[in-house]
Formats: structure tokens, sequence, C-alpha cells
């Protein structure tokens, strides 16, 4: 039975270029692994059970446990490139970040299964080739196996690793039900339609890091970083639940130095100047009604692995 640790992700940048022909946006993407985080376990089955899925969790209900899950189809694709014609395995997923919140979650199992089939097969796969295996399965994934802070360009699976200074503490407030990565995409191409300025990649300037916040992460400075926190999917996100401006006044109100939309939402993301501020503003917004649940926690933490 082998058990992978696996953190979510904030973007603490998300630029949005224009719409390509292969339906994709160029994005300049910072993600920041924080200490919220789900765990994949591998038991091994029988021959011939396949793979077979259980969740646990407050938001379990909510995950698929069809070969949809994104743990299942990265269990079945690390097979494949083995050779592995039918391979069988349990995977249990105990699931604590948000579900469909933009915190990148089903890649975050994605990538815990990787790691989990791969040592519980004995198949000591390169971590290149697992990074290429995660690029198959989604945007999001490389990230989720990598961690720490890193710029994502293109769909956001070419990864740079950035250094950062120091420990940063959030807050994430829950919202009730998800959005839909596609859909918030689609809002924020209409909006730019409205207002005029085109929504295709030859009228958007491809985005780019800001190197007011890679400093800011260089530095551990929280201020700054929280003076530079940027999402350009943030007016869609809103646009489609307006009730997260709400959310993102609560905490402000709370004490937090920043707060943003967590890439396609409708988590919100609050960037605090210590543990205690944290601890605070969580309770704050548990108790303002603006959020179904609040978490504090920290970052940047390590990427999926298996726990010392
Ligand atoms: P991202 O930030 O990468 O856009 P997200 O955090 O908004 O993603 P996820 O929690 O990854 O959203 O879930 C999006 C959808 O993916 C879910 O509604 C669900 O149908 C599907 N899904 C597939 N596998 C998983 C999984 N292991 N955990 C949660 N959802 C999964």
């Amino acid at each position: 039975m082998i058990t992978v640790r696996v953190p979510a992700k904030v973007n603490v940048q998300l630029g949005v270029g224009g719409l390509r022909a292969d339906g994709y946006h160029d994005l300049a993407n910072v993600f920041f692994a924080v200490a919220l985080g789900d765990e994949v376990t591998a038991t091994a089955a029988t021959p011939g059970e396949g793979v077979t899925l259980s969740c646990s969790g407050p938001d379990a209900a909510a995950v698929p446990l069809d070969d949809s899950n994104l743990a299942a189809r990265a269990a079945r694709l690390l097979a494949a490139h083995h050779g592995l014609a039918a391979p069988d395995v349990r995977l249990h997923i105990a699931k604590a970040i948000p579900v469909a919140g933009g915190m990148a979650g089903g890649s975050a199992d994605g990538a815990a299964a990787l790691i989990a089939c791969d040592a519980l097969w004995g198949l000591r796969t390169p971590f290149e080739t697992l990074l290429e295996l995660a690029a198959e399965l989604g945007s999001d994934v490389p990230f989720a196996l990598v961690g720490g802070v890193a710029l994502g360009r293109g769909r956001g699976e070419i990864l740079e690793p950035l250094p950062v200074g120091g420990t940063f503490h959030w807050v994430f407030a829950v919202a009730d039900g998800g959005l839909s990565t596609p859909a918030v995409f689609r809002e924020c191409d209409r909006l730019r339609d409205e207002a005029g300025t085109g929504s295709t990649d030859t009228e958007v300037p491809t985005p780019d890091a800001d190197p007011a916040l890679l400093a800011a992460l260089a530095d551990g400075d929280a201020v700054a970083l929280a003076a530079a926190l940027a999402n350009d999917l943030q007016q869609a996100a809103l646009s489609l639940r307006p009730a997260l401006a709400d959310t993102l006044r609560a905490g402000t109100e709370a004490g937090a130095i920043g707060a943003l939309v967590s890439g396609s939402g409708p988590t919100c993301a609050f960037l605090t100047k210590d543990a205690d501020s944290a601890a605070a503003v969580a309770e704050a917004l548990r108790a303002s009604g603006a959020c179904r649940t609040a978490h504090a926690t920290y970052g940047p933490v390590a990427g999926a692995g298996i726990p010392a």
C-alpha cells in the first residue's frame, strides 16, 4: 500500500492571452503549491479486478468515481506507457481540496496516482517521463508533481521553477458548488468581445510574468506579493458568480492583505501577514456567511510525494 500527499495550487498570477485556433489560451501562470492537499492511496488488487476508485471527505459525493476521474486515467496511462494492458489497483482519494474550486484538485489526484502506482508497481519511471505523462493528462497536472512555485507557459504545462524567499500564509474560502473552468474561459472571451478589445490571440497581447510579482516571491515579501496578485479570470468568475465580490470583501475587511479568486474560482484566496492573522481571517470568514467554509494554510510546499 502506497500513500502519496499532493498539494492544491493557487495562481498568484494568471495572465490569459487570446483564444488560439486550437481552442486553448496562452497563459502566463504563476503556480503556488499550498499545504492544503489530498492523499491518494494505491493498494494492490487481485488480478482481473481492474482500476477501482473510492473517495472520502466532505466533498466526496461530488467526485466522479468512473473512468473520467483523473486518478484512474493516470493509473491507466502509466500502465499503458509500460505496456501493461489491464492494470489492477485500488485507488482511494482522501479529498481535502475543494472540488471544481479552481485549485486543481482533480489534477492533483492525477499526479498523486502517477507517483503511487509507479511505486506500487515498482516501475521506477524517470521523473521526466512522469512529467510528460502528466502533461498528457491535463495542463495543471505537471505542476502538482513539481510543487513549490513555478511559471507555467503555453497551456500552463511548460514549467520553470521560481525562487521563493520565505513562507507565505494563506486562507481559502470555499464556496457552495463549483464553477466549470471552460465556462469561465468562455465568459472571459465574451467579456473581452463585449468590451470591444477582441478575444483572439491576434487581438490580445501574449501575457508575461510580472517582474514585481517575481521579485516579491524571491524576497519572501508578503506585502509586495499581495499588491501584485493578479487573475485575468477574476472578472469572468465574478460575472458568473457575483456573490464572490462579498467573499473577497469579507476577507479583506477581516485583515487579509491581498485577495483574489483562485484560478477559475469559485474558491477565493487571501494572503495574510502571518500564521496568526491567517487563523483569524479564516475564523472571521467562517462566521461571515460569505462562504461555505474557510481553511488557513501556508506554502510553498513540495509536489506530490510519499511522506517521509
Ligand atoms: P482547475 O483549477 O484545474 O481548473 P478545479 O480545481 O476547478 O480545476 P477539479 O476539482 O479538478 O476542478 O474538478 C473539475 C471536475 O473534474 C470535477 O467537477 C469532476 O467532474 C472532474 N474530476 C475528475 N477527477 C477528479 C478528481 N480526482 N477530483 C475531483 N474532480 C475530478
